[in-house]
């Protein structure tokens, strides 16, 4: 098992840093063939373009994601466990503010830590089958597939499911999604062929996600200030998080438009800590300030980018954008992404 006090399951930064993300140096283009003119390459770049998005022009739209529920510091090692009554009303804040704005959510269903949260985690997760509300499954132990055999794959997903399944089942729902750990979605052409007749068997859809906004490390430092009650350090953590979440909304629409020829229904990655419930009524205002309209993540994957597999296998978690990127042979400029500042790197460690 992986300890949760480090990275959660975005795509980190480190991780990027280290691999996939693959911050090659250059400007974006298409490999082609360097007999080809510019004005051939353009035609087949436009060709290429008007097949994904079928021809049609599409409304911008996101789909909201929550991972680690019932909270994604609960049954950690270490003394800052967050109390029940933090867990529920960090859970409270966020539906509030879901509910608030109309916007469609999933939240992903860690089954050891709803057991470490106790009883109150019933109560909790079926809050989360509500209105425009889902819930899917993210392992039973957040357990990195990386240090799995598929057999050991398939008791994370089977064990995972319990609580989540029960509570969906008695709101007249279905379980239709998993997210694995760190978006490590297996790292080798064999297990990725395992994993994808496995998931289809037990009826599930892997879960993407296209904007990643470090929030656990930010939530770290926020941690920190709350602790030491420092409000005017955590009212600097909050705007310096928001500012970061807008960058990172341009940069993934702009990355998934040069991969893609369009920019598909975006993907939220969030997670329920302390910092989202104090940062989400901000995060879609944000997304309702830029323009894109909250649709359930089923709507989301309906469309045409999410449906055809992705070839491309890596141990890290990167975003669908630069997953993408390789499966078309898309040449980026990972770089151009901001890291978050060091100042809150430094703060939360
Ligand atoms: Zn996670």
């Amino acid at each position: 098992m992986v300890k949760e006090t480090g990275l959660h399951c975005a795509c980190s930064t480190r991780q990027n840093l280290a691999g996939i993300c693959a911050r090659t140096a250059g400007t974006i283009r298409r490999c082609i063939p360097l007999a080809f003119t510019p004005w051939i390459a353009l035609v087949f770049f436009l060709i290429d373009a008007h097949a994904e998005t079928g021809g049609v022009t599409r409304e911008k739209s996101v789909a909201i994601t929550f991972d680690d529920l019932p909270h994604a510091n609960a049954g950690d090692d270490g003394a800052d466990q967050p109390s029940a009554q933090s867990i529920q009303d960090a859970n409270a804040r966020i539906l509030a503010a879901l509910g608030d704005h109309k916007a469609p959510a999933i939240g992903f269903v860690v089954e050891s830590k709803a057991r470490a949260v106790g009883p109150v985690a019933k109560d909790i997760l079926k809050d989360w089958t509500g209105p425009r509300l889902t819930l899917g499954n993210h392992t039973f132990s957040h357990a990195d597939t990386n240090t799995l055999d598929i057999a050991g794959i398939k008791r994370e997903i089977v064990d995972g499911e319990k609580t989540t399944r029960r509570t969906l089942k008695a709101a007249g729902k279905d379980l239709r999604f998993l997210r694995f750990p760190y978006n490590h979605t297996v790292d080798t052409p064999e297990k990725q062929k395992a994993i994808a007749a496995l998931a289809a068997k037990l009826g599930y859809t892997i879960a993407a996600s296209t904007i990643d906004t470090s929030n656990d490390v930010f939530d770290r430092a926020y941690e920190r200030a709350l602790a030491e009650n420092d409000t005017e350090a955590a009212h600097r953590i909050r705007t310096a998080y928001l500012m970061h979440t807008q960058q990172q909304i341009a940069y993934y629409a702009d990355l998934n438009e040069q991969v893609l020829g369009y920019e598909p229904p975006a993907i939220m990655l969030l997670h329920v800590n302390r910092l989202n419930a104090d940062a989400i009524k901000g995060i879609l205002s944000l997304f309702e300030e830029s323009g894109p309209g909250f649709i359930t993540l089923e709507k989301a994957q309906a469309d045409a980018a999410y449906r055809r597999p992705l070839s491309y296998t890596t141990k890290y978690g990167p975003m669908w954008g630069y997953r993408w990127a390789k499966d078309r042979s898309v040449r980026i400029d990972g770089s151009l992404e901001r890291e978050p500042p060091e100042w809150i790197v430094s703060y939360g460690e």
